[in-house]
């Protein structure tokens, strides 16, 4: 049988893995960390079928030339002299159109949806990473966010999600966990929630049980190109034989993809988060607070609080505590009850969300390299889109058609 190689042991790298071993391939996984933290742990856990308009959507423009100027806001992008960024922001300005928009939705719902039938076959069989099904609440305190909200629930509507519209009482009735603050919710019934890390854990045994290959503090570096085909995979531990490769490095892809002259447009979105443990009192339902772009998720008896987006490279590793204090201001302005601090830095956790200037993941066969499939640019739903993606990802070097269509995936 084959051997595929993965570069990247995150959520998507994980998850294809998952799938190709089903396959009957022979899998192996590089990653150069020790395997226990990163994007894929700290995450807010959101299964979100209900985020079907890509972060270049029409409007985002203009208030993210606001926001720059918002120490405390929740988008922000670090000005740099860089080619990188300059192209990345050119290209985001051109998808920032409803056009855009409207051929991304349904090609995001797809994916968000199978996506989710396949957490749920991972939770039927054992469901130690707590996988719910309670929805989402988009939270909103006045009346312009309302009508933002409102406006893209009906997109969602339209493409056959179930969505109810509530009032401040009818989010105090459903919401019994902690009192909410708000004039009103959006409340989002296909979204799900797990715990990241516990999901990581489980996927980790499974592929321990299908004899997965899964390499920890390996650093591929280079290739070995024979007529657009990688015959080896160049690391500091050696070198490594192979008939396929999955690029699965999130934010790192680009740099990686420059070894074989493939030239990938994705930039880090740093994002924050932290958990409190054990908390007796706690929100029962996930929710986004709007107006802070805040994601609160209840992930077992732990509550997970989790913002921003700053646009920057991999060596930045500060975390801006202005931004952090502009997320606790927000929790504490929508659930009064929590008295939430703001967390000291050993506390807090950052995670590099890969983040493509069109907002859409990258699931498709190189066009040059002959053996190589990318699977990266995630950015905000690379939890959610995780299994769908490494079922696709085994469609393609299988041959098979693909569960979804895939034209909106081609990078
Ligand atoms: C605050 C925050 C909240 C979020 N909330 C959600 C949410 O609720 N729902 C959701 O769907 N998504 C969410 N996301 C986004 C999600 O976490 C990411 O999309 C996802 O983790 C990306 O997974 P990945 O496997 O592509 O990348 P990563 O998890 O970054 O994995 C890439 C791996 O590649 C490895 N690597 C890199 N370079 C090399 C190399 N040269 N050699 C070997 N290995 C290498 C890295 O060590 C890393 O382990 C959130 C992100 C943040 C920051």
């Amino acid at each position: 049988m084959k051997k595929v190689s993965i570069i990247g042991g995150g959520i998507i790298g994980l998850c294809t893995a998952y799938y190709l071993a089903k396959e009957g391939y022979q899998v192996v996984v590089f990653d150069k960390s020790d395997l226990s933290d990163g994007c894929s742990y700290g995450n807010a856990g959101m299964i979100v079928p209900s985020h079907i308009i890509p972060l270049a959507q029409p409007g985002m423009i203009a208030q993210g030339m606001k926001w720059m100027f918002d120490s405390q806001s929740p988008f922000y992008v670090k000005p740099r002299l860089s080619s990188d960024l300059i192209k990345w922001g050119i290209q985001f300005y051109k998808h920032a159109n409803l056009k855009h928009v409207e051929n991304s939705m349904l090609a995001l719902r797809n994916l968000s949806l199978l996506s989710k039938e396949l957490y749920r076959d991972f939770a039927l069989e054992n469901n130690s990473f707590f996988y719910k099904e309670k929805g989402l609440l988009m939270l909103y305190k006045t009346d312009k966010v309302a009508e933002e909200i409102s406006h893209e629930a009906k997109y969602a509507e339209h493409l056959g999600l179930e969505v109810d519209y509530l009032s401040r009482a009818e989010v105090a009735k459903l919401e019994t966990g902690t009192k909410t603050d708000v004039i009103g919710a959006v409340h989002y019934k296909s979204d799900a929630h797990l715990y990241p890390q516990k999901f990581m854990q489980f996927i980790k045994e499974e592929l321990t049980r299908l004899n997965v290959q899964v390499l920890p503090n390996i650093l591929v570096q280079d290739f070995t190109l024979n007529n657009n085909i990688i015959s080896e995979i160049i690391t500091d531990k050696g070198t490594f034989s192979t008939d396929e490769v999955v690029l699965a490095a999130g934010s790192w892809s680009p740099e990686i993809a420059k070894k074989l002259n493939v030239k990938l447009s994705i930039l880090p979105g740093k994002g924050y988060s932290f958990t409190l443990k054990d908390q007796e009192k706690k929100p029962a339902i996930p929710a986004i607070l709007c107006e802070g772009k805040v994601a609160v998720t209840p992930m077992n008896t732990d509550i997970r609080f989790g913002g921003t987006m700053e646009i920057t490279h991999t060596n930045d590793t500060q975390i801006n505590a202005k931004r952090l204090q502009g997320i606790v201001n927000s929790i504490n302005e929508f659930y009064p009850d929590l008295k939430v601090n703001r967390p000291v830095e050993k506390d807090t956790w950052y995670g590099f969300r890969p983040c493509t200037p069109s907002g859409m993941p990258i699931i498709a066969r190189d066009k040059k390299i002959k053996n190589l499939v990318l699977a990266t640019g995630h950015a905000m739903m690379g939890l959610s889109l995780a299994p769908a993606t490494g079922k696709i990802i085994t469609e393609i070097i299988s041959g098979k058609p693909t569960s979804v269509n895939t034209n909106m995936f081609q990078g």
